[in-house]
């Protein structure tokens, strides 16, 4: 459900936002900064709803801005269709043009909202703006209509024009706490509690993230295949690690996916390593496994791994063979690591 209550975390954007409404002080462009999958799109898409709901027009309560979800401004909201909410489409996947922006954006942005007091167009991934396309868009924010709106979503904030991001309130998304997601894992999806950890663990921080490790259907596949393949991997040679990976592959899950949760294993040996605790281990349940390891392996080699994991995700973005780059990570782990 799209009300600000629903959104996890993010407290500071929560309370900007309903004190702007109950203010009656709505900026004419904010930009929505965020890493992907961290929620930009839901702010959005509530704060948006409840500018237009009808029963929060005369609020001054911040308290009060929640969208009312059953008037007729919200129930279009919801299914996508209301007429002041544009999101702006683009005919190229990877880039924004100046084409996209003025169709979408300045060849309507004069005509006045039809039934709510704002008109808000919503632009994700507007690092895809090309400099020409940001030009013409900067001219709007510059003398936007009073009641115009812009939602400019983005990962990547320097991508923008330095003229524009001035012409903005910055909105930061936020790491969620450990424990918000917690709640959310476990009350909202009905993860059970040792399946949140992982999550928790893997997503650092980003909700989607946790959120897809914790729908996966495969996700106990994907568990059972990673530890095997980490509690195994010196007595394994190069062929049957490569096709434990090629496994994992089929199994949708993306691979940087894959080296994160090898990371969230090894930054579980370096802790028992380094306290004898397990009980704030991740993968508490492997505590032989990770007793082994941990007393065979030195804090430097641990260290080193986690290190190659991220060289590894770093390799695989910019292109470097995905075999290579495996061989490489795996040669690595067995250097460092003992069982
Ligand atoms: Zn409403």
């Amino acid at each position: 459900m799209p009300r600000f209550s629903d959104i996890v975390g993010q407290e500071e954007i929560k309370t900007e936002l309903k004190n702007a409404i109950a203010g009656g002080r709505i900026a004419g462009a904010y930009i929505i900064r965020g890493e992907n999958r961290s929620g930009k799109e839901f702010v959005a898409k509530v704060f948006s709803q409840a500018l237009v709901c009808e029963n929060i027009k005369e609020v001054t309560d911040p308290a009060l801005t929640e969208p009312c979800m059953s008037c007729p401004a919200c129930r279009q909201a919801v299914a996508h269709n209301h007429p002041d909410i544009v999101y702006l489409h683009h005919e190229k996947p990877n880039s924004i043009g100046i084409d996209d922006v003025r169709e979408g954006i300045i060849d309507t942005v004069f005509i006045k909202p039809y039934s709510a007091r704002h008109k808000i167009y919503i632009i994700e991934e507007a690092e895809k703006l090309t400099p020409q396309a940001q030009n013409a868009l900067l001219k709007t924010i510059e003398e936007p209509p009073e009641y115009a709106v812009f939602l400019i979503l983005t990962s990547q904030p320097e991508a923008l024009l330095p003229t524009i991001l001035s012409r903005c309130i910055m909105l930061t998304m936020k790491p969620v706490p450990d424990d918000d997601m917690r709640a959310y894992l476990i009350r909202e999806l009905g993860v059970s509690d040792s399946r949140a950890e992982i999550c928790i663990a893997f997503a650092r921080g980003n909700l989607g993230r946790a959120k897809a490790l914790a729908t996966n259907e495969d996700f106990e596949k994907i568990r059972v295949s990673a530890l095997s393949l980490m509690k195994n991997i010196r007595s394994m040679d190069t062929r049957d690690v490569m096709e434990t990976l090629k496994e994992i592959r089929s199994f949708g899950f993306d691979i940087n996916d894959y080296l994160d949760i090898m990371a969230v294993w090894y930054r579980d040996i370096l802790l028992f390593k380094a306290t004898h605790d397990m009980n704030h281990l991740v993968f508490r349940d492997e505590i032989s496994g990770i007793q082994k390891i941990a007393a065979g392996s030195a804090y430097d080699g641990i260290e080193e791994v986690i290190s190659a994991l991220d060289t590894a995700k770093t390799r695989l973005r910019s292109m470097v063979d995905y075999e290579l780059t495996m061989e490489l990570l795996m040669l690595t782990i067995r250097e460092n690591i003992s069982e």
